[in-house]
This record gives C-alpha cells, sequence and structure tokens, in this order.
C-alpha cells in the first residue's frame, strides 16, 4: 500500500480523495527541490505520521521535514485549529532552565530549546521578548530552598543569573517585595500560538501536511509499518485543511514512523499503542487573572515565587504577555475534564478516569492540604490575589479580573508520586511523548531534535 521511495502521500484506504491527493503531489513537486534541509540524516523512514498539532508535535513535525529530505510528513490534530490546548494557553514564558534537576532531560532540553526559540522566532517574525523574571523569598524560612534553586540554576548555566539583596529586588522591579531575589535576564516571553502558526507554514511549505479536525482513533503496527486510523471530527468549526474533504469520514492511513504528541491525552494513545499504563495524566487546571490597565506597568518583567519542589508547579506568578498587559496566575486544582476550558466544564470519562487511578488518591492523600489552599483560591478572587500581594503588594483584589485557564497534562505513577521530567518512549516504529510538561514549549525545538535523532535511530 505505501509508495516507499517515491513522493505520494501515506496511502489510506477508506474514502480516498483523489483531488486531495493528486493536489498534494503537485505540491511536493513544486516544492521539494527547494528544500534545503540544514542537517540531513541519511537513512529516512519515507512516511511518518504525527499525532497532535500542539507545539511538541508541529516541532517534531518541522524538524522532520528539514532533517529527512524526501520524508512525507503528515500531522493529524482533532481540534479546527492548531495549539487548542495546552500550548495555546500557556503563560508564554521561555525559561532559562533555573529549576530543573541537573542533568535531566529537562535541563538539557530547556537550554538548548531556549536557544533555538530565540533563533527561530527572530527568523519567523513571532514576537519574543527578554523582558528577565526575578524568583523571590519574602520569608527567612524559604532561604534554605531559595539557595538549594540558586545552587540549582548555576549547575544549569542559567545566563547572566545574579543574586540579589532586598534593596537591589527594587532596582530590577521597583514596586516587588522581597528579602532576596535570584534575577534571571535572559528569562523571555513570547506567543506560542504565533510559534505554532509559524511551524505549521513551515511543514506545509516544505511539503508536510497538516491535517486539523482529524482525530487519530486506532493504531496498530503492520508488516513494515502502522496503520493509523482516523476520524473527521464534526464538532469544530473546520480548517482550511479540510476544504475537500468528506466530512464524517474514517481513513486508515499506513506510515513507517508515527510520533505521539498528544498533550493531555498522552496516556490514552499510549495505551492505544500498547505502552506503559504509567504514567498516567491527572489534569489540573490554572486560572489566570488579568491586572487592569492602569496597574499593568507595576511589573516590568515577571515575578515568581520560590517554588516549593514537593510540587510540580511553579506558584501563582506576575507574568506580562507580549501584547503589554500583565497577568497573575496559574494557579493548580484538579481539572474535571481534559478539554473543557469553562469554570464549570466537567467530562464523565476524564473524571471518571481520574477516580479510577489509585495514583491520584494517593497523591490526594498527600497534597490535600495543598488543595485545600488552591481551592480557596479558586473560589475567591481575595484569597487567589492573597498570596500574589506578598510580591507585589500594590496589586490586590481590585486591581485583577478573571482572565483564560489552562489545562496542564499532570503525570503521575502507580504510587501517586509526580513525574517530573520528560518521557519519551520509542520502538518499533512509534514515539510515544508520555509527559511533556512546562517547559516543554520552551524546550519544544530541542525536543524534536531529540526524538528524530535519538528515538527515530533506535527504532
Ligand atoms: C497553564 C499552563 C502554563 C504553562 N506555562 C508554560 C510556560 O510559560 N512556558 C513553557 O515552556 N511551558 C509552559 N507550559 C507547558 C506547555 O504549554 C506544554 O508543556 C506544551 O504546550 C506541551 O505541548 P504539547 O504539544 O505536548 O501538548 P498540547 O499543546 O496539549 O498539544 C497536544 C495536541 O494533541 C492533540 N490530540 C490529542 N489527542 C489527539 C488525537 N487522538 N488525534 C489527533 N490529535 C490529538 C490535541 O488536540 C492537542 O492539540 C504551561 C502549561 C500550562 C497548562
Amino acid at each position: 500500500m505505501v509508495a516507499r521511495g517515491g513522493v505520494e502521500p501515506p496511502t489510506y484506504r477508506f474514502s480516498v480523495d483523489r483531488s486531495y491527493q493528486l493536489s498534494y503531489l503537485a505540491k511536493r513537486c513544486e516544492t521539494l527541490p527547494d528544500v534545503t534541509p540544514s542537517h540531513p540524516i541519511a537513512s529516512s523512514p519515507q512516511t511518518v505520521g504525527i499525532v497532535g498539532g500542539g507545539i511538541v508535535g508541529l516541532a517534531v513535525a518541522r524538524e522532520v521535514v528539514r532533517r529527512r529530505p524526501g520524508t512525507i510528513v503528515t500531522l493529524f490534530e482533532r481540534e479546527p485549529r492548531l495549539a487548542a490546548h495546552q500550548t495555546g494557553h500557556n503563560s508564554g514564558v521561555v525559561h532559562a532552565g533555573i529549576y530543573y534537576k541537573p542533568g535531566s532531560l529537562k535541563a538539557q532540553l530547556c537550554a538548548r530549546g531556549r536557544d533555538l526559540l530565540k533563533e527561530y522566532a527572530a527568523e519567523h517574525g513571532v514576537p519574543l521578548l527578554e523582558c528577565g523574571k526575578l524568583v523571590v523569598a519574602v520569608d527567612p524560612g524559604e532561604m534554605q530552598r531559595f539557595d538549594a534553586l540558586e545552587k540549582n540554576a548555576r549547575a544549569n548555566g542559567v545566563p547572566g543569573l545574579r543574586r540579589l539583596d532586598g534593596a537591589e529586588i527594587t532596582e530590577v522591579e521597583p514596586h516587588a517585595f522581597g528579602i532576596a531575589a535570584l534575577h534571571s535576564p535572559a528569562t523571555a516571553i513570547t506567543d506560542y500560538v504565533a510559534v505554532a502558526e509559524a511551524l505549521g507554514r513551515e511543514i506545509e511549505e516544505t511539503g508536510g501536511r497538516v491535517l486539523l479536525g482529524t482525530e487519530v482513533t486506532g493504531v496498530r503496527r503492520v508488516a513494515g509499518g502502522v496503520e493509523v486510523r482516523t476520524e473527521a471530527r464534526l464538532d469544530g468549526d473546520g480548517g482550511p485543511t479540510r476544504r475537500g474533504r468528506r466530512p464524517d469520514s474514517t481513513e486508515v492511513w499506513t506510515v513507517d514512523q508515527l510520533v505521539i504528541c498528544g498533550g493531555l491525552q498522552s496516556d490514552r494513545l499510549g495505551a492505544l499503542v500498547g505502552g506503559p499504563a504509567s504514567p498516567r495524566i491527572v489534569p489540573f487546571r490554572g486560572e489566570y487573572m488579568r491586572v487592569a490597565e492602569a496597574k499593568q506597568e507595576l511589573v516590568r518583567g515577571m515575578v515568581y515565587p520560590v517554588p516549593d519542589p514537593r510540587y510540580p508547579f511553579l506558584g501563582v506568578h506576575f507574568t506580562r504577555r507580549v501584547d503589554g498587559s500583565l497577568e497573575v496566575g496559574p494557579n493548580a486544582f484538579l481539572a474535571l475534564s481534559r478539554s473543557g476550558y469553562g469554570r464549570l466544564s466537567f467530562d464523565a470519562r476524564d473524571l471518571g478516569d481520574t477516580l479510577a487511578f489509585g495514583g491520584f488518591w494517593s497523591f490526594a492523600r498527600e497534597n490535600w492540604r495543598a488543595g485545600v489552599t488552591e481551592l480557596r483560591g479558586v473560589l475567591s478572587r481575595r484569597a487567589y490575589m492573597r498570596t500574589a500581594q506578598r510580591y507585589v503588594p500594590e496589586i490586590g483584589a481590585a486591581d485583577v479580573v478573571r482572565a483564560g485557564l489552562g489545562l496542564r497534562a499532570q503525570a503521575l505513577e502507580r504510587d501517586g508520586s509526580l513525574v517530573d521530567d520528560f518521557v519519551i518512549h520509542s520502538g518499533d516504529g512509534i514515539t510515544s511523548v508520555r509527559n511533556a510538561p512546562s517547559p516543554a514549549a520552551t524546550s519544544s525545538l530541542a525536543i524534536a531534535e531529540h526524538i528524530v535523532e535519538r528515538a527515530f535511530g533506535r527504532s
């Protein structure tokens, strides 16, 4: 079924749309001679499927089209637009590598990804602003954690890192309060939706395909490849690449390699390809507050608390956005849906999966006190801002309105322990990204290099 060595797209058995296939072939004939990958890899698979149009899937698809000339890449995204989930609902921070365990994948790929992302943004006209960040200690009881964090950041080679005392804090952020701070001038902000869209355009311009509104519902290994079953989703508004395709169609594609970057669905997709049951995803919602215009100049860059190493989240922080606005957040509380962004969104299957998972109950037993504190912030703007106000006292509950929320894929082991590092499983033609939490947006271009260089090489 699959034309190896040729330029045809992966074949599919049902609902074959010839006109689409032919126009695709014409497009490849036009675009292939112009493709000049910077680091071609000699032995390439001929057809690669990518599941997920978040920043990680897009970065992997782009890396394949750049590095493996002649490879036919098809990206399947179930939503009608790119970056519809974590990538489009995050803080927009390009992390400098302060927090991650030295030597971990996160530490390595964040450092490389940060540099690649800065170059990428400059080349593609995506806004990226190095406005810097302070990690602030407000209480002497935090100093042990603060010192450990500084040691960690130095081991990770965070560029330009400085330790500041209380007086020096106000030289960087005149309205912030603290007894000590780490200043990371290289921490930046960007628009990750704009990055995702630029990646999508680049993939299509170099001959790859991005299929929106196309959900992967089945995967199985077959002789010499991987069979991928997709269904068109009718619950979105459709997208440009859906035009001309028969709605409600089921298609089966055969590819040589499949890379799964499913974010909040990564455990379910992992199970679909026979991967290990752990880690499992428990969704957490993170709500943001927007600071009133009159007060948004009170913070120049970013102001973060010293994180509690027992939790995976960095704590409510002040973050400037590339449009000039100032946000506070996100908090972290159990979400009742993996895909609903309303305050009361609820999905019976998602909640059922969380409640049926023993790891969640072990986690909840250990962390119920933190959960109660977070719940107060969910219910009351005043409680939410009480924590943030310790760092910038002039911004209180009356100065903010509720903004959007993001849903995080928090990976948990069966015993309830949090999975901190990136987790990528690979073998027999299938690579599955099982944990890509923050700073995966920062690290995305480096995660893509890692997958294409190592995971493809091993499979
Ligand atoms: C509140 C919040 C704040 C954050 N802040 C930052 C930050 O400041 N800096 C940073 O670096 N990181 C941050 N992160 C983390 C970062 O956003 C994520 O790590 C990153 O976006 C993960 O990208 P992804 O492509 O793996 O996942 P996603 O962006 O979630 O994309 C996964 C995609 O897969 C698609 N998909 C799922 N199942 C299927 C299927 N069966 N078929 C087809 N498609 C499917 C989904 O529709 C989705 O579009 C934050 C995350 C959150 C939630």
